[in-house]
């Protein structure tokens, strides 16, 4: 992972590439002309390579995919077999040669298969590290900060005031729940794709060794990721009579929590497992009694800390609260600037709440 340094604080690159030369914003996504594809296209295009499989990041119709294994995996849970023409998969810190530039993935930590896309060329590096998180995830490889010249950050929580604190002791405060309810239904609103199945490796790290119930919904990329992790004995809620799920724990899509699929259930106790519900307001608002704030992408601290160890002296910032964020690199001397990329934040399940931190 070591790297020659090859740039100097005053921005100017030795060799002769410019990081935008390299990879340049453009409508479909970012763009790689010298390696002929796109990161993570919004819009069908020849090659992509593709950081995750959370839907405005990973999208069907596209000529060749590159990305892990698990990630087409996933796409093709999601789309069916015909979701691009060709598929390579790469391994983590799998060289690949694409025209003029080398390119590996390393693992980003936010949902199985996700990785950062690192671009070489001329010596000059440059990360793409779509969403990530550097808090231990059992579903998941962790983080691995990799030095570069040119970091892209996401900022989906890229304001101080978001600290997560441990997902440890929100599973504690939903067991005690359990415990003090056992004639009740705890219902966990849960993104169906990483989110759903760290909530069910979390409580079973915490020794939780009940059957889980899911919503069908949550089925098949739960039972995907159950190859990879323990995730213990799960049925399907809609096969339980009532008197079982007295007690029960129940994952389901967030939106099911308010609609008529969760009437069945005794007397529920509606939880939701987001980075969002550090703020209260917005827990009230869709009447979630037991929140809890465990979250796939980087808190404050997070950013700043991957930020930090990179190396990079340059950060280019996309979704989220992007100013924030590129302010606080200016004032650690980085150049820094936001990307106002469209079309990433919509569909990424934990990414709702972004209309109300636009700027
Ligand atoms: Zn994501
Ligand atoms: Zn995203």
């Amino acid at each position: 992972m070591s790297s020659a340094v090859v740039n100097n604080r005053s921005g100017a690159y030795l060799g002769s590439m410019r990081p935008e030369e390299l990879l340049t914003p453009t409508p479909a996504g970012l763009c790689c002309p010298p390696g002929s594809f796109h990161v993570d296209p919004v819009r069908p295009v020849a090659r992509a390579l593709i950081t995750h499989a959370h839907s405005d990041h990973a999208r069907p119709g596209h000529g060749a995919v590159l990305a892990t294994a698990e990630t087409l995996d996933l796409m093709r849970l999601r789309y069916g077999d015909n979701f691009a023409v060709s598929v390579q998969p790469i391994r983590y810190g799998e060289p690949v040669r694409l025209d003029r530039v080398t390119v590996s993935l390393h693992p980003a930590g936010h949902v199985l298969g996700s990785a950062q896309i690192l671009i070489e060329a001329n010596g000059l590096r440059v990360v793409a590290s779509g969403d990530y998180k550097d808090v231990a995830d059992p579903t998941c490889r962790p983080f691995e900060p990799v030095r570069c010249d040119v970091f892209i950050t996401e900022a989906t929580f890229g304001l101080p005031v978001f600290r997560h604190g441990d997902p440890r002791a929100e599973i504690e405060k939903l067991l005690r729940s359990v415990g003090l309810f056992p004639e009740r239904a705890h219902m966990i609103g849960a993104y169906s794709l990483g989110k759903a199945q760290r909530v069910v490796a979390l409580l079973r790290a915490a020794g939780y060794d009940w059957p889980i119930y899911l919503h069908g919904a949550v089925e098949a990329i739960t039972r995907y990721y159950a190859n990879h992790v323990d995730l213990g004995e799960l049925r399907l809620a809609r096969d339980a009579d009532r008197s079982n799920l007295a007690g029960a724990i129940v994952i389901c899509p967030p939106a099911a929590l308010n609609d008529r699929w969760s009437r069945r259930f005794p007397d529920p106790v509606t939880a939701f497992a987001s980075g969002w519900m550090r703020i209260r307001a917005r827990a009230r608002q869709r009447g979630i009694a037991l929140p809890l704030v465990i979250s796939d992408h980087s808190d404050w601290d997070g950013l700043t800390a991957a930020i930090t160890a990179t190396g990079a002296s340059e950060i280019w910032v996309t979704h989220g609260a992007e100013e924030a964020l590129v302010y606080w690199c200016r004032t650690r001397g980085l150049a820094a600037r936001p990307l106002h990329m469209i079309g990433y934040g919509d569909e990424d399940p934990e990414s709702e709440g972004i209309e109300s931190h636009a700027p």
